[in-house]
């Protein structure tokens, strides 16, 4: 057995689906694939090689997506796969590697492996964090092409390692998706890996096919031997192995009240948001990258009441310019074509910093230079996403979000430079019909703004209460100190009268007012937000239904 067996729990990073799964380990180790370095004898035969093999493995693909579609499978793994298959069946990529053949004398494996590893080195060196993700499938498709070079029985040879009865918890130093789309599906309950990242396809699929993952477990396959017991927590990204038969009792019962929750929330969809006596409020969720779209759809969400912007703006070298900026907007837009998609401009600084942005180091970066303070001192970069938000809203479906407010005058000023922005549009002929009267709200998140709240009506087109801010800076309690967590409190008095007073103070000026802090989705919030009328509330797509579920038992 091994180092951990007796209950220790281990926290890595959640990257798949937030529920709880139980299984035994199931290694995954990959076959030795065979590069042949040395000369080739016959070239016209390795060039014949190398065709069977992209032929053949674009056949697997076939397979793999019927069986996928023939088990009502996800769009993202089916999207993943038709992404393999055209690699596979690139002209250029197959060009590159008879190329490679003829000029270097070299095997099909060989030309292979230094074409797709080129291709892989590509993308791992771009600063897009999703198109860097892209590398693994690179690796993915050279592993499928080596696969098919290799002798029938060989290649059909299992690439997990012995059978044994399911569910299993896939476990590696790194997965990648052919491994998880070749097992079948109903046998598999999670994923432990080494290596990942939140944006690695086995991710997107993981929480796509709703199995928790957990990535960055350290020296995990030298810990786990095949069959241990493994418990897998995605809400907390923690995982447990050789649990006591108390503990696997304990969290049997939580896997089968989740089987059932999920079960009785299916009900919810594509049911109406209201309680018994008619009073009807919209569930939005939030979302902080296009990756999240499908998430969100499968949650059923009634559109978007924040898009955090900020990510788009991170783990890169310089801030994402007008077009690509617009590409997003337009992206989320257009999936929720017809209902409301709330942008929130960039909301940097305080725990979300942003390294190119060179802020000084502050003592109390919460009370600093963050958010809209940030933006309305650096124009040009505020004007580049103003304009993005402005050529995106092609249907009139985006309203733009300012994070922080704390005086009018911010408001008034990004307000001024918003409709210099939809001027300068106007006059380059880029300001679509939609954008003509964009929607402008701003986040109620500090306790000036809530003091404010009737001026600020009188300039906003909506509210959104932003309680992860609004409490803290209420209750000088921050949001990320783990000491003060209990005085962090978003039932106190003094919250409940800051959201009464914000949505009286929004309804007597005639504009709608959200909620989208995480204090949404609590059952008691969501009663007490229902019975002050507040007209939407926000929240991660995982709460939506459940959600709902609350509001239509509500009198
Ligand atoms: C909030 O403060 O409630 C909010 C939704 O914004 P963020 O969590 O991004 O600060
Ligand atoms: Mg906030």
């Amino acid at each position: 057995m091994n180092v951990n067996q007796g209950r220790t729990t281990v926290k890595g990073i959640s990257a798949g689906s937030s529920s709880v799964a139980f299984g035994s380990a199931l290694l995954v180790k990959e076959k030795e694939l065979r590069i042949e370095t040395g000369k080739a004898r016959d070239i016209e035969g390795e060039i014949e090689k190398l065709r069977r093999a992209l032929r053949q493995a674009a056949e697997t693909i076939q397979q793999e997506k019927q069986r996928l579609e023939d088990a009502g499978g996800a769009a993202e793994a089916y999207e993943l796969l038709e992404a393999h298959e055209m690699m596979l069946l690139d002209e250029e990529a197959r060009h590159k590697m008879e190329a490679f053949i003829h000029q270097n004398q070299a095997t099909a494996s060989l030309a292979a492996d230094q074409v797709f590893e080129a291709y892989k080195a590509m993308f791992e060196a771009m600063e897009d964090d999703y198109l860097k993700a892209r590398a693994a499938d690179c690796a993915d498709v050279k592993k499928r092409l080596l696969k098919a070079m290799l002798p029938e029985d060989e290649s059909k040879a299992s690439m997990l390692g012995k059978a044994q009865t399911g569910p299993f918890v896939l476990v590696a130093k790194e997965l990648l998706p052919s491994a998880l789309l070749s097992t079948d599906r109903g046998s598999i309950s999670g994923l432990l890996t080494e290596k990942g990242s939140k944006t690695s396809h086995i991710a997107i699929l993981a929480r796509g096919m709703g199995i928790p993952a957990i990535i960055s477990a350290r020296n995990i396959t030298e810990q786990i031997e095949q069959g241990d017991e493994i418990i897998l927590d995605g809400g907390t990204g923690s995982y447990m192995i050789g649990p006591s038969e108390e503990e696997k009792a304990h969290y049997e019962k939580q896997i089968k009240k989740q089987q059932e929750e999920r079960l009785a929330l299916k009900k919810m969809m594509g049911k109406e948001t209201v309680t018994q006596s008619g009073r009807k409020v919209r569930l939005l969720a939030n979302i902080g990258s296009l990756d999240d779209i499908s998430d969100v759809k499968k949650h059923d969400a009634e559109g978007i009441g924040l898009f955090r912007t900020e990510f788009l703006f991170m783990d890169r070298q310089q801030i994402p310019g007008e077009e690509e900026q617009y590409k997003a907007y337009k992206a989320v837009a257009d999936a929720f074509l017809g209902k409301e998609v709330i942008i929130r401009t960039l909301d940097a600084g305080g725990d979300k910093n942003i390294s190119y942005f060179n802020i000084p180091k502050e003592d109390n970066p919460f009370l600093g230079y963050r958010a809209i303070r940030l933006c309305l001192e650096r124009e040009e970069m505020f004007k580049i996403q103003l304009r993005a938000l402005l050529r995106a809203n092609e249907t009139g479906n985006i309203k733009i979000m300012l994070p922080l407010i704390c005086r009018i005058e911010e408001l008034q000023t990004a307000k001024k430079w918003l409709e210099e922005a939809a001027q300068e549009l106007k006059a380059q002929g880029l300001l679509p019909a939609g954008a003509e009267k964009t929607a402008v709200g701003i986040m109620i998140e500090t306790p000036a703004a809530v003091m404010i709240s009737d001026q600020l009506a009188k300039e906003a087109n909506f509210f959104s209460i932003g309680t992860n801010d609004l409490v803290q800076y209420t209750l000088a309690a921050d949001r990320t100190n783990e000491s003060v967590a209990d005085l962090y409190d978003p039932h106190h008095p003094a919250i409940r009268r800051m959201i009464q007073m914000t949505i009286e103070n929004g309804h007597k000026n005639g504009i709608p007012v959200g909620l989208c802090g995480e204090a949404g989705s609590d059952a008691r919030m969501l009663r007490f937000l229902v019975e002050q009328q507040i007209d939407e509330i926000s929240m991660s797509p995982g709460s939506i239904l459940k959600s709902r579920a609350i509001v239509r038992a509500l009198a």
